[in-house]
């Protein structure tokens, strides 16, 4: 039995705590987070079985300058902080390579496909299944165009353990009684899933962790070296692990990783939901970027990927572009809506990292999960676990090493 203190208490750090606490181990968890602002508990509750492909890919970077935002696409690259994002960018186009991107979907499928099970395992342990909503989800376009190229996207790629198809009639029925907008094709995925409310989810990780034992406390961890162990002041553990999202960078790099880490911010609107079917899963709209999913009684419509600094305001104008993209579609939320932005965790050849660190004898991390944190958490929890009872993770964790950014 260890102590092991978990810094940070978004989804990746609750569901490790989590583990490691049903398995024993006396875990403190770490957390600045009071108000449940982080991106754990905004994100668009998409269990994204299907999204093998990394986003450093060649695809990416040639349909990239099409998607920005200033031509109304997803993508802000605000020139203000271009100290801030190009060195990553550089990096981002180095692991773009054909080569690299093969590397990168082999990898991430092995941690995918495990993905959804690991879910399954884990609520059912804290008794709420019911929160993993195996339904699926939607992609839906408004012209004939997009919606050819979009379908013979997707017909053709790998999704892994999920399945897409041609939505039926009655799918494409229901996505039309709900837009005033045209729809001209959509598509269906099956074994994909979705949290049925982030706030719910929330909520029992924490008691689940408190029932195992588990300790949790508010406040900002600072990461300081004795010899060649990582420690926290008023907390001794004999393990440490770092999960604290697109703010781990600083608290691994007193162990001398140089992390190259980006905080991919995202927005979402948030309304009434009573207009809204209960049992509708996640609806891409392709053609906006947007997703629209129903949470237990509020309906969110989330998207943009803007490269700011953690602390720079938000950008209004994203949450304006929603508010259109709504009303475009002329989608029943109820308002007034409810704003919100938070950070993914990124690295620059979008996989995770998740691992042990050579250079502190008792630092752990799970890091960097982009668009795939929620997807990842359980199976990421699970592959801890195993590092810290010295078992053979169920996952080959070399491609997610902290080794392959150099330093250490
Ligand atoms: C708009 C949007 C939509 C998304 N949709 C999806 C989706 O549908 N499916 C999906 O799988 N993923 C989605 N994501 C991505 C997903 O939300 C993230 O990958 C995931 O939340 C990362 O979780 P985390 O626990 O690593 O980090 P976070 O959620 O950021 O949590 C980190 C925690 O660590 C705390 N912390 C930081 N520093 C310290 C410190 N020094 N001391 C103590 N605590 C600290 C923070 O306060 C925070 O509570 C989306 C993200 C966005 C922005």
């Amino acid at each position: 039995m260890s102590r092991i203190l978990v810094i940070g208490g978004g989804v990746v750090g609750l569901c490790s705590a989590l583990v490691l606490a049903r398995a024993g181990h006396e875990v403190t968890v770490l957390d600045a987070d009071e108000a449940r602002q982080a991106a754990s508990w905004g994100n668009a509750g998409h269990i994204a079985t299907e999204q093998l492909a990394p986003l450093a890919s060649p695809a990416t970077l040639l349909g990239a300058w099409k998607r920005q935002f200033a031509a109304g696409g997803p993508i802000d690259l605000p020139l203000r902080f271009a100290p801030d994002w190009l060195p990553f960018a550089m990096r981002f186009v180095a692991a773009s390579s054909l080569d690299r991107f093969e590397q990168g979907r082999a990898a991430l499928a092995a941690l995918l496909m495990d993905s959804l099970p690991a879910w399954r395992r884990l609520l059912a342990a804290v008794g709420r299944p019911d929160l993993l909503r195996e339904s699926g989800h939607l992609v839906a376009w408004e012209s004939e165009a997009s919606a050819a190229s979009g379908r013979a996207a997707w017909m053709q790629a790998d999704t892994g353990t999920a399945r897409v198809r041609d939505a039926t009639a009655a799918d494409l029925a229901r996505i039309r009684g709900l837009s005033t907008q045209a729809v001209a094709g959509a598509v269906r995925f099956e074994g994909s899933a979705q949290i049925s409310d982030l706030s719910q989810l929330a909520d029992a990780l924490e008691c689940a962790l408190l029932a195992a034992g588990g300790t949790i406390v508010r406040g900002r961890a600072e990461v300081v070296m004795q010899g060649r162990r990582a420690t926290v002041a008023g907390f001794p553990a004999d393990l440490l692990l770092v999960a604290a999202g697109a703010r781990s960078a600083a608290l691994v790099a007193p162990a001398g990783h140089k992390v190259p880490l980006i905080a991919e911010r995202g927005y979402h609107i948030r309304g009434g939901a009573s207009r809204w079917p209960a049992d509708m899963p996640p609806l891409v709209f392709e053609d906006r970027s947007m997703i629209v999913t129903r949470y237990a009684d509020r309906l969110q419509a989330a998207g943009f990927v803007e490269f700011a600094p953690l602390e720079a305001p938000a950008d209004p104008r994203k949450w304006q572009r929603l508010e259109a993209h709504v009303q475009a579609l002329g989608l029943p939320i109820d308002g007034p809506f409810s704003h919100w932005m938070g950070a993914r965790p990124t690295l620059p050849d979008y996989l995770p990292a998740i691992g042990r660190s050579p250079r502190a004898s008792n630092l752990l991390y799970a890091f960097g999960h982009q668009h795939l944190g929620l997807t990842l958490a359980a199976v990421t929890a699970e592959q801890i676990g195993a590092l810290v009872e010295a078992r053979a993770p169920a996952v080959d964790l070399q491609p997610f090493d902290l080794a392959r950014f150099g330093g250490c």
